[in-house]
């Protein structure tokens, strides 16, 4: 490749949120000022796996942040099934608690579909609930999950009209490779899923305009897949042996052949997170009857 080509232009999830953040925290002073209303969000942990816990503690200090009030209970790893739902079950009736998410994994004697299903769909701020995925996989409303959401607002950062675009999203998981693939299909994208069965990946990414990378393996997406100027999303986060944190696609290739690319950290992660505190405040004025 030669060296002098123009470098991508970064997708800063960082800036991004930052500018979201700001815009709740008005919305909420205004809530508290003209209604009293303070948006309560809760988050539970259960266990000590230290990724969920950095997680937990940065939901929990931006929710505080923007001025909501927020509620975390941590369960020891050891912790029943029933132990679990019995929290879900105390935020589902708690009026001070508008949203609230459950970190996943849970540990393995807890069936996270159970929880899952047990969440209160007014309630449910991840969006991970079957309600809200099927009002949402049907376009009817429903809760977009955090990060899809953040995908978007990312691919809409790069370019505003992405109809008729090619969009390859790599990864099906319920949270984040399906509603995303369904969020662009909303946007008129041309959308194809892979997965691990999927054959010559490479060759399906390379027909990409927009690339949504959500896999959980490092630096699999080489420079050489990337069709040049394509918008490259990647949602993965992978700690290599020397400590980094790195995502999905191998940044220093693609950043030279792409049109515009998120870094890890700095991209998708800041913007999950925003968007969680944007889902619990629409979550907030739904049951208060409120305008969004
Ligand atoms: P899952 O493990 O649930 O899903 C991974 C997906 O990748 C599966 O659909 C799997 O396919 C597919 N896959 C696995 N290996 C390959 C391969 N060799 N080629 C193509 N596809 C493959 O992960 P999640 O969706 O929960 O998360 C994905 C990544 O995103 C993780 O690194 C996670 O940490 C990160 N993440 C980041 C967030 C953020 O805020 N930035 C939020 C959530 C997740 P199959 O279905 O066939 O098994």
């Amino acid at each position: 490749m030669p060296p002098d080509l123009p470098l991508a232009r970064i997708l800063d999830g960082k800036a991004l949120a930052a500018l979201i953040r700001a815009d709740l925290a008005k919305q909420v002073a205004d809530l508290k000022s003209k209604h009293g209303i303070t948006p309560g969000i809760g988050v539970l942990l259960v266990g000590e796996d230290p990724a969920s816990q950095v997680y937990v503690r940065n939901k929990a200090k931006a929710a505080a942040e923007v001025g909501f009030y927020p509620r975390e209970v941590k369960l020891p790893a050891t912790a029943s099934e029933d132990e679990v739902l019995a929290v879900v079950d105390e935020f589902n009736n708690e009026p001070a608690i508008h949203g609230f998410l459950v970190q996943l994994p849970l540990p393995t004697q807890v069936d996270p579909q159970r929880v899952i299903d047990s969440v209160e769909p007014s309630k449910d701020a991840d969006g991970f609930h079957v309600v809200n995925t099927g009002l949402v996989a049907m376009g009817r409303g429903g809760v977009v999950p955090a990060t899809p959401l953040g995908c978007m607002e990312l691919i809409k950062l790069a370019r505003k009209d992405i109809a008729g675009l090619e969009a390859v999203v790599i990864g099906r998981s319920n949270t984040v490779g399906k509603p995303t693939a369904q969020l662009l299909l909303r946007e008129n994208c041309t959308v194809t899923v892979a997965h691990s069965r999927s054959k010559d990946l490479a060759a399906i990414v390379r027909r990409a305009d927009i690339v949504v990378a959500a896999v959980g393996r490092a630096e699999m997406v080489r420079g050489s897949w990337i069709k040049p100027g394509a918008i490259v999303i990647d949602v993965g986060i992978n700690r290599v042996a020397d400590g980094r944190l790195v995502g999905d696609v191998a940044f220093a290739e693609a950043v030279k052949v792409a049109g515009a690319i998120t870094p890890v950290p700095g991209g998708v992660g800041p913007m999950t997170i925003a968007c969680l505190l944007q889902n619990t405040l629409m979550l907030c004025r739904r049951v208060h009857d409120l305008p969004a």
